[in-house]
């Protein structure tokens, strides 16, 4: 019998229990999942990043970490961890994600705004660009990156994307490396962020980076809060050379009612839904690297714990 404990809050348990068993017995496994197993005991950690810090060391004989989130910053940063960390990889998070861009970036394109709230009922027939002449830029080109850029390209955005390593994705410009960074920038008037949250990412986008976007760029958050320097974002807001921020991620979640962000007038907040796990679908992706351990094959979304996604 293979032990899965099941470390995430009442919710997520009330959410997950019965989606993962079925996953778990569909997937052809004899397992049996527990909020209550002894640590010594587990062989797979099913765990929710949170607040509250696991102590790793004690499933001392668990195969593998599994996250129920994409974004692994704070169990890769845990020190007791030592078992392959796998994050979450999961369709229906990735068109959830791919929905969320692509609407918030026609908000955008078209002016949607302008025709919602028209207080003076004022006629202005100026039509909107086509989208093969709005070019988009997305920072990080993974799991939710590409198929979002591809979701874009579908619609007829001209659009480039920039990651750590060099990658070739038909439709999309791909950008690398410092050079690259500067160059997708300079051309987003649209520029969503879909990178991790690590050394290397955190607060990238500052004054200086910001000031390289097209006068009137929108910039769209559904990475990481802590992706963007706050105050340089709201000097750029200010000054107007950026027309408009969504943000769905923040430095400190649930935003506190009294953040600025709330009431400023060109920032949209949505409360981190734009890529929210569906428990069918990443019940399914747990199961089979389950499957995939106990049958003697390699993890899938193993994270690189030095790189920190
Ligand atoms: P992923 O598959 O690991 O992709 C990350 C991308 O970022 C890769 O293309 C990677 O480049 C690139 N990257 C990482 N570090 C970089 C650097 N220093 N310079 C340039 N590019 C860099 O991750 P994912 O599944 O797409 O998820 C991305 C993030 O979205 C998550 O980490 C999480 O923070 C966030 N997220 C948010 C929500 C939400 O509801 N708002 C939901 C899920 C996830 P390589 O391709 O070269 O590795």
């Amino acid at each position: 019998m293979i032990k899965v404990q099941f470390e995430a809050g009442k919710l997520r348990w009330k959410q997950y229990k019965h989606s993962l068993s079925r996953a778990l017995a569909h997937a052809g496994l004899d397992a049996e999942l527990s909020q209550n197993h002894d640590p010594g005991d587990v062989d797979y950690l099913v765990c929710e990043p949170s607040e509250r810090s696991i102590d790793f060391s004690a499933y001392s004989n668990a195969k593998a970490v599994l996250s129920l989130w994409a974004g692994v910053e704070n169990i890769a940063a845990n020190k007791t961890l030592t078992q392959p960390l796998c994050r979450m990889v999961d369709n229906g998070l990735t068109e959830g994600m791919a929905e969320w861009v692509a609407g918030h970036v026609l908000r955008h394109h078209l002016g949607m705004d302008a025709h919602i709230v028209n207080p003076g009922h004022h006629w202005d027939a100026t039509p909107p660009p086509l989208a093969r002449n709005r070019k988009v830029g997305i920072l990080g080109l993974g799991e939710l990156g590409g198929p979002c850029a591809k979701t874009l390209a579908r619609l007829n955005f001209d659009v480039a994307g920039w990651s750590r390593r060099p990658k070739r994705i038909a439709g999309i410009r791909c950008c690398s490396g410092n050079d690259g960074l500067e160059t997708v920038l300079a051309q987003s008037s649209v520029l969503v962020l879909l990178l991790p949250l690590t050394a290397e990412t955190e607060n990238l986008i500052n004054a200086a980076r910001l000031a390289i976007l097209p006068r009137g760029a929108f910039l769209l958050n559904p990475g990481r809060g802590q992706l963007i320097d706050d105050e340089a974002l709201l000097n750029a807001l200010g000054s107007g050379h950026l027309a408009h921020a969504t943000l769905d991620v923040f430095r400190q979640e649930p935003l506190p009612p009294d953040h600025p962000f709330w009431a400023h007038p060109k920032i949209t907040v949505t409360p981190h839904i734009a890529g929210e796990t569906r428990p069918d679908t990443a019940s399914q992706s747990i199961a089979e690297n389950i499957r995939r351990k106990q049958a003697g094959e390699p993890l899938l979304h193993v994270v690189d714990r030095e790189a920190g996604y």
